[in-house]
């Protein structure tokens, strides 16, 4: 079976086309489309975003993250695990807000400050 597919790891947007089952893909102007390709039709992951709620700050929210992409089934986990989570300022772009979240050896980042009230 074929599988299109854009590469989303550049604004070119490159045109794959991947056979899933001799994994060979077409149309990627380099290796990194190839990877995408293969891991899309493998084990496809994303990055997740999201806020979570600041207690002692103006802010009422901080930006986060997963520090790299996580396994699509993942996602609903990780996403209950960080609407679980409030966090205490000063906050800084870059500070670990959880660790490891679900085991996945990933961290939720915060990708915004909050300073303290
Ligand atoms: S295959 Fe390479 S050039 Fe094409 S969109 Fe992906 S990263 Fe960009």
């Amino acid at each position: 079976m074929t599988k299109n597919l854009i590469c989303i790891n550049c604004p070119r947007g490159c045109n794959l086309e991947v056979d899933t089952e001799t994994l060979t893909v077409k149309g990627n102007s380099c290796i990194k489309g190839k990877d995408y390709g293969i891991s899309e039709v493998t084990h496809p992951k994303r990055m997740v975003t999201s806020t979570m709620p600041v207690l002692n700050s103006k802010k009422i929210l901080v930006s986060v993250k997963t520090s790299s992409p996580i396994n699509k089934e993942d996602i609903f986990n990780v996403i209950k695990e960080i609407n679980k989570k409030k966090v205490s300022a000063p906050i800084k772009i870059g500070d670990i807000l959880i660790s490891n979240v679900c085991n996945s050896g990933i961290n939720i980042v915060a990708t915004s400050n909050a300073e303290e009230k």
